[in-house]
């Protein structure tokens, strides 16, 4: 493997499958995938009020703890565990590509087997 296609294979990583995180069973956002993550050239002023909307499931969630534990040590996307993106990388944990350099997710993150 050359150094260029080695660093791709870290920022590229596969999904987590479901039974890493059997916390996932019981996430109040079943279903709400939309809520959790923004569609491609979503505006901003949707984005605060999308993410307004999934901090609310979010805090009623029995299952926040560890989701937003998980977000942080896998430097996720999207809304998770109560914090956006932006506020995980205040709290050290930034994505790992910008906002920008991203292309819409194919899987659902949250999907339970
Ligand atoms: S805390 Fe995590 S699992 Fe629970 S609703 Fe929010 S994003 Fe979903």
């Amino acid at each position: 493997m050359s150094p260029s296609e080695h660093s791709l294979a870290v920022k590229v990583r596969p999904p987590a499958q479901p039974e890493a995180r059997p916390w996932t069973r019981h996430a109040a956002c079943i279903g709400k995938t939309s809520l959790f993550f923004a569609a491609p050239c979503e505006r901003p002023e949707t984005r605060v009020v999308r993410e307004l909307r999934a901090s609310l499931v979010c805090a009623s969630c029995p299952v926040a703890a560890p989701c937003r534990a998980w977000a942080r040590e896998h430097r996720e996307y999207g809304f998770w565990g109560g914090e956006s993106e932006e506020m995980r990388a205040a709290a050290g944990f930034q994505a790992r590509l910008p906002r920008v350099a991203r292309r819409p997710r194919r899987v659902n993150p949250h999907r339970v087997a």
